[in-house]
């Protein structure tokens, strides 16, 4: 065959195969192209699955009449001009693909109205030839109709699946761009019904109304709300409480200047400042904008743009990283949002009421100012609990002005597994392992970070016999035992002695203890592993060191620990990213007895 030029329909329909891949991906152009328009209000109707049917309409400035045939020429764009502006581009759309694509593979009508034409105009699309607008009804705006998508690309229609899942792929896309924009109006019908209607949020209160119709009420009502900015990086959005994690990455939506991502970077930097306090394999749950000056990040490396690179990703890493840790750290008792197992929060009134701006982030529920604790923690702050030796009680209430502590005071232990305490709004309950092991791992922590961790030599020196590998593991990590508060020797081939553990540790079962450490050891293998993967080994020992179910304190225990999740950071999961408390007001009880206040 000799060499000559395609057809151009022809090479639409290969360039269709980057944008057009399923319905969902029309539905994002079109609606992409609204926004671009300055829609206030979108609205999407669909038939079977889109695959009979998609319409786009919107309330935008329009096409203009000269120029609706261009709008279907590839690479036709009234977004940019040159390489200066695409550097700098804002708008959604800049390559001028998706129309003519699209028009190659299904029948498209394009209509539309300028606010200054005398009518609306119409012109088809996928004719080859161009055609002259013809006059027709309609406001001002534009309507993109599809129809018969693939119907001339067999091939491509084969991998269309049910009408079902092609809808439910739709109404993820929808979801997801009607989170970008809070100050367009959404709706989406389904075969004349419809799914989803939303009006403009242009305020808080609003917003977070949104968010409940498209995420569900739990995730706001675990949800923080947070609002940082630093060295031209903005973030701002909400982000879940670890212990409304999922089994799936199903609920995260993060954009990048309104456009959604799907970023190697940003997801590492959110899964790094949530590795503390969520249970491995979960997934935390956000919605969450970053804004930058676009010069910054590059969104044309990818056709359907799901992909960006930022210009300086260290620093971006190291901004989101840090905003969210610190939001996360936060979420001891008293400064955390209502987690409950209430109903759904007043909303938007009472939380948009209650919220309060301090150093830049704001919890959706919370009544007073919001603080980081680094100040308290710097100054040289020390757990008063102690499983063996019972701080005095007097002490926290002294500390709050006589003002009820937010997790109130003990009243009782019940079955050895929960605290029942009373505070200002009614009954406390904690998890007494749960919270014991996040406070002494916390502890540790911090420990850690200074001179290491404290420890404690034994009365009596404890052999543990091993194996010989463990022996020699044991021995050869010597130092590294000694900063995590353990002095271990060895006695013989098969043979370690114990003589000090962790101060916080005291009690313990001390075999028990280093034969699981170094299980963990064995594990990890290295020493620079186990360097790397110190939480982790931490976690084991609090988990040795915590009080276990069946224990009996008394009050005065109960009350110290109870202090003691007060002040710790992350106090409100356990390590395993379990709730380590709740509590019932006193208007649930009333409710629970049918009591009328
Ligand atoms: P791009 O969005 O990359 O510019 P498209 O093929 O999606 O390319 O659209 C081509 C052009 O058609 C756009 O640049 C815009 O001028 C015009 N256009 C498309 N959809 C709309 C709309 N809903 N309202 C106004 N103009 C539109
Ligand atoms: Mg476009």
């Amino acid at each position: 065959m000799r060499i000559h030029q395609l057809p151009s329909q022809l090479i639409d329909q290969i360039a269709a195969g980057e944008v057009v891949e399923r319905p969902a991906s029309v539905i994002k152009e079109l609606v992409e192209n609204s926004l671009d328009a300055g829609a206030g209000r979108i609205e999407v109707d669909v038939e079977q699955g889109g695959i009979r049917l998609m319409r786009v309409r919107d309330d935008g400035e329009g096409v203009y009449r000269g120029d609706m045939a261009l709008a279907l020429c590839r690479h036709a764009t009234s977004k940019i001009n040159d390489m200066e502006q695409l550097e700098r581009v804002s708008s959604m759309g800049f390559r001028g693909e998706a129309l003519p694509s699209i028009a190659s593979v299904s029948r498209l009508t394009l209509r539309s109205r300028q606010a200054d034409s005398e009518s609306g105009w119409e012109i088809q699309g996928g004719g080859g030839e161009a055609q002259a607008p013809a006059p027709v009804a309609h406001p001002t705006g534009t309507s993109i109709e599809v129809r018969d998508l693939f119907y001339n690309t067999p091939a491509r229609r084969k991998f269309l699946r049910t009408e079902k899942t092609e809808f439910g792929h739709i109404e993820a896309l929808l979801k997801r761009l009607a989170l970008s924009r809070f100050d367009v109006a959404f709706s989406l019908r389904h075969n004349r019904r419809e799914i989803l209607s939303l009006p403009q949020a242009p305020n808080r209160m609003e917003q977070e109304r949104r968010l409940v119709s498209l995420l569900g009420p739990t995730f706001l009502q675990q949800a923080l709300f947070l609002e940082q900015e630093a060295m031209g990086l903005q973030l701002t959005g909400w982000v879940a409480h670890p212990t409304f994690s999922r089994s799936q990455a199903d609920m995260q939506y993060f954009y990048v200047n309104g456009r959604a991502v799907r970023d190697k970077l940003v997801s590492h930097a959110v899964r790094q400042a949530y590795r503390d306090v969520l249970y491995h394999g979960r997934h935390p749950a956000y919605c969450l904008f970053l804004s930058l000056d676009p010069v910054r990040v590059d969104v044309n490396v990818h056709p359907s743009k799901h992909e960006v690179r930022f210009r300086d990703g260290r620093n971006v890493h190291d901004f989101l990283f840090r905003t969210l840790h610190r939001a996360l750290s936060d979420t001891s008792p008293g400064r955390a949002v209502d987690h409950a197992t209430g109903e759904l929060l007043e909303l938007p009134s009472a939380a948009s009421a209650a919220a309060v701006t301090t150093g830049g982030i704001t919890e959706v529920t919370q009544q007073q100012p919001f603080r980081f604790p680094v100040q308290e923690r710097r100054a040289g702050y020390r757990p008063s609990f102690d499983a063996q030796r019972p701080s005095p009680t007097p002490r926290a209430a002294a500390d709050l002005d006589t003002e009820i502590p937010p997790l109130g005071y003990a009243l009782a232990q019940l079955k050895g597994v929960y605290i029942l305490a009373e505070n200002g709004q009614g009954l406390v309950l904690v998890d007494m392992h749960a919270a014991h092991e996040r406070v002494t791992y916390e502890r540790l922590k911090q420990d850690l970070q200074g001179t290491g961790v404290r420890s404690q030599p034994l009365l009596v020196p404890v052999s543990v016999p091993v194996s010989r590998r463990e022996a020699e593991l044991a021995e050869g990590m010597r130092d590294l035992l000694l900063t995590l508060g353990l002095e271990v020797d060895r006695l013989g081939a098969e043979t370690l002695v114990v003589r000090a553990i962790p101060v916080l540790l005291q009690g313990t079962d001390a075999a028990q203890l280093l034969r699981d450490l170094l299980a963990d050891m064995v594990v990890h293998g290295s020493s620079e592993r186990i360097r790397s993967e110190l939480d982790g080994v931490l976690a084991t020992l609090a988990c040795h060191g915590s009080i276990r179910a069946n224990r009996r304190l008394t009050l005065e225990e109960m009350n110290a620990l109870l202090r003691d999740m007060e002040r710790t950071e992350r106090s409100d999961q356990c390590n395993h990213g379990r709730p380590t408390w709740t509590r019932l007001e006193m208007s649930e009880l009333d409710k629970l007895f049918l009591r009328g206040r």
